[in-house]
């Protein structure tokens, strides 16, 4: 009765079979050949897992990333690499991802609010766009061969030209929508007679703030499509469209999908005077998330959604499963009660296939699943694993000055000068030191259970030792320990916080062969003990030098796991908040005197239209603060961002109130400063001076110049000198030498710019 559908399947495979192939491939130990071969061999597994689909998508399988696909089937390599106009081959499309001895890589950027990056197009004025790879018309014919129904699913044309980026000032991308359609028609007319009914082009771009020319030119873009080839069904998805209803629903496309998760409400405004000739597809399944469906409630909803629109319903998950891992069935270590409550994207496509039969047979036959489905609902409504009252009472009882540092930070300063005793122009490092073989295989071992509690304690207090032998050697000021204990800066802390379960295979790509396997918080977050304190204690107690203790912040670890879906994302990053102020509060009785907590992902958090932005911001900074404030004003709270793009969102990092705060700056420029300056950022401040994502060393007159154009325009006094991040991943000569520069650049500030200390 309904069509179902899927929008995308994760393409890197349950076992990251396709991660395994492009490293062997990169490596140069497996041919161009058995890469193809794992290629077709996953497209055909995903399908199979898929063919109870009425249509399944072709097109979102991609030896990288499903942007660089459509740059390569649209002829769009950017002139730079020389490749001319012949079609892409294989290897020239792993040299835009990864870049070449002469020409560095496509910029990687967030693909919306998810944790995937894609490949950003690059666009000039003179930017041609011709027929490229034939990749997908292939993958067509294969999937045609296994006597599927494919539906290829494209980016559309005003998504992709709006996610590239201009590589020269004084134009506008969207000159070259009347250049790129053409490519689009031929693409369209060539699935239609490989015999293709529908295509997906996918327009996201949709859930942003577009300007007003952007949304005018979806009615000629898509006037241009329309009648080129088979029938178009237009995919928004992320977020509300309501606001747009009116022009899609006057396009001339054949079918519209909409994310009735993210955006229920959205419906409503679609619903009321829906055009007869579409069909609506609704997105009623978590593309996004790791929870089993409700599925009662889902029922209801597609069954108000057949009342009116009868034949023309389509079934669907909210977006593609990219963002989920592929099956939660090999999950053996989980808890069997949470594993109940959740599904991969193999158990959401079973929800699907249930959903249409409910929706055409009646609820009686699907009884027993609609029973399954209630009662997970219900013992994850009333389950102790989840529900934590003391940690409820804990939130309920806040208060205002929870939230904040006793004194201004003028005060704090003073106080802390007087107990840490730091020169000026103070040196410090992000925490990570470099993980050696020995560090990982320890750790290794010791997951393993290869080797006892005592054997791996011996080996981390060894690396600390190290770390901390260095440091002293280097003379830098304020010391870490390294983070050897560390595999992943949210994993270390889930692990040891209720609340909190962990998959063996729950693997989602980041991007190209890079995967992350997020932790997912299901239940009411506490702090059962200490998680740091006993590493960074045995630090200081190796040193007269102040120790910083080093911990992930409650933005962060929120943002980069699976967050439970039956409360507001702020209650629980304030329990997470609370749980590290916990700990916070613990190091600073262990007599730590300055604890950094990272925040690399609050900006990350930002919803995709900026009239949600206050709301969000708001509540990101109070789980901060709710996390920092619990000390005395003489401990200094430190807190460390990666990335530049700050301009927009200062106020907020000020309202965090850390009284320092380490930034990456190499790759903007000292020139972002300038937008601390005009906004009287009022606390210390620690630009990174080199860029660590370089083995090379950084010669001390740049960094010296980086930290006089600093100076120009942060009060010296306020003025911190580190890294632009953790050296994790970087060797151990390579940063010796770094920081010894590093040292020398902050002793060459000092004497050039004599500040009185207290
Ligand atoms: N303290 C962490 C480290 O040094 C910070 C990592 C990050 O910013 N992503 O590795
Ligand atoms: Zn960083």
């Amino acid at each position: 009765m309904a069509v179902t559908h899927s929008l995308g399947f994760p393409r890197i495979g349950a076992r990251r079979e396709l991660k395994a192939a492009l490293e062997s491939y990169w490596a140069g130990t497996a041919e161009l050949a058995e890469l193809q071969q794992t290629g077709r061999r996953l497209r055909e597994q995903h399908w199979r897992l898929q063919c109870g689909l009425d249509l399944v998508p072709v097109g979102d399988f991609a030896f990288y990333d499903q942007m660089l696909n459509m740059i390569a089937l649209l002829g769009a390599v950017p002139e730079r690499f020389g490749l001319g106009g012949q079609a892409l081959t294989l290897e020239r499309y792993f040299q835009l991802a990864r870049g070449t001895s002469t020409q560095s890589a496509l910029a990687l950027t967030k693909w919306f609010d998810t944790n995937y990056h894609y490949l950003v197009p690059e666009f000039q004025r003179d930017t041609r766009f011709e027929p490229g790879t034939s990749w997908l018309f292939e993958e067509v014919e294969e999937a045609l061969a296994l006597r599927l129904r494919p539906k290829p699913v494209l980016i559309g044309p005003l998504t992709f030209l709006y996610l590239g980026r201009a590589r020269e000032t004084g134009f506008d991308r969207l000159e070259l929508l009347p250049r790129l359609l053409p490519v689009y028609r031929d693409i369209l007319r060539r699935l239609q007679d490989l015999g293709v009914q529908w295509v997906q082009l996918d327009e996201p771009a949709l859930a942003l703030d577009l300007p007003s020319a952007w949304l005018d030119a979806y009615g000629s873009a898509y006037g241009a499509l329309a009648g080129a080839g088979p029938k178009l069904l237009l995919a928004s998805y992320f977020g509300s469209v309501a606001d747009r209803a009116a022009l899609l629903k006057a396009l001339p496309v054949a079918g519209l999908h909409l994310d009735a998760v993210r955006a229920p409400r959205q419906l409503d405004a679609f619903l009321a005077d829906y055009p007869d000739d579409k069909v609506l597809s609704l997105g009623l399944i978590d593309g996004r998330n790791v929870w089993r469906t409700d599925l009662r409630q889902a029922l209801e909803r597609a069954a108000a959604a057949h009342a009116v629109l009868g034949e023309r319903l389509w079934l669907a998950p909210s977006c593609s499963l990219l963002h989920v891992p592929v099956d939660l069935e090999p999950e053996a270590a989980l808890d069997p009660a949470v594993k109940e409550w959740l599904a991969f994207a193999v158990q959401k496509l079973e929800e699907l296939a249930i959903l249409d039969k409910g929706l055409r047979l009646g609820k009686g036959a699907i009884a027993a699943e609609l029973e399954a489905s209630d009662r997970a609902v219900r013992l994850r409504a009333e389950s102790p694993r989840i529900h934590d009252p003391a940690v409820k009472v804990r939130l309920q009882g806040l208060k205002e000055a929870d939230f904040r540092r006793q004194a201004p930070f003028p005060e704090r300063a003073a106080l802390q000068r007087e107990r840490l005793r730091l020169p000026s122009f103070p040196t410090t490092t992000i925490g990570s030191f470099p993980q050696t073989q020995e560090i990982r295989r320890a750790r290794a071992d010791h997951r393993k259970g290869e080797i006892g509690q005592e054997a791996y304690r011996d080996a981390m207090r060894q690396a600390i030792r190290e770390a901390v032998r260095v440091q002293e050697e280097l003379g830098l000021d304020l010391l870490v320990h390294g983070e050897a204990e560390r595999n992943d800066m949210v994993e270390y802390f889930g692990e040891q916080l209720a609340g909190f379960a962990f998959t063996a295979n729950g693997w989602v790509q980041s991007y190209g062969s890079r995967c992350v396997k997020p932790p997912i918080i299901y239940g009411d977050v506490s702090r059962p003990g200490p998680m740091t304190v006993e590493w960074i204690g045995y630090a200081q107690r190796q040193t007269r030098r102040p120790v910083k203790g080093m911990l992930t912040g409650p933005v962060t670890i929120l943002q980069w796991s699976f967050v439970r879906d039956d409360q507001p994302r702020s209650a629980t990053a304030w329990q997470i908040a609370l749980a590290i102020r916990d700990e916070v509060e613990d190091l600073e009785r262990a007599g730590v005197a300055a604890i950094q907590i990272d925040e690399p992902a609050f900006r990350e958090g930002l919803p995709l239209r900026r009239d949600e932005w206050g709301g969000y911001l708001d509540w990101a900074a109070k789980a901060f603060r709710l996390a920092a404030a619990g000390v005395g004003d003489d401990t200094q709270i430190h807190t460390h961002m990666c990335y530049s793009e700050f301009g927009d969102i200062l106020p907020a990092i000020a309202d965090l109130d850390a009284d320092v705060i380490t930034i990456e700056t190499s790759r903007a420029g000292m020139g972002l400063l300038d937008a601390f300056r005009d906004f009287r950022y009022p606390n210390a401040i620690g630009p990174g001076v080199y860029d660590i994502h370089s083995p090379r060393v950084p010669a001390t007159e740049a960094m010296v110049g980086l930290l006089e154009q600093a100076a120009a325009v942060i009060p010296s006094e306020r003025l911190w000198v580190n890294p632009d991040c953790g050296l994790k991943t970087r060797g151990w000569p390579e940063v010796e030498q770094s920081l010894a520069g590093m040292v020398a650049a902050a002793k060459a500030m000092r004497q050039r710019n004599p500040v009185a200390t207290g």
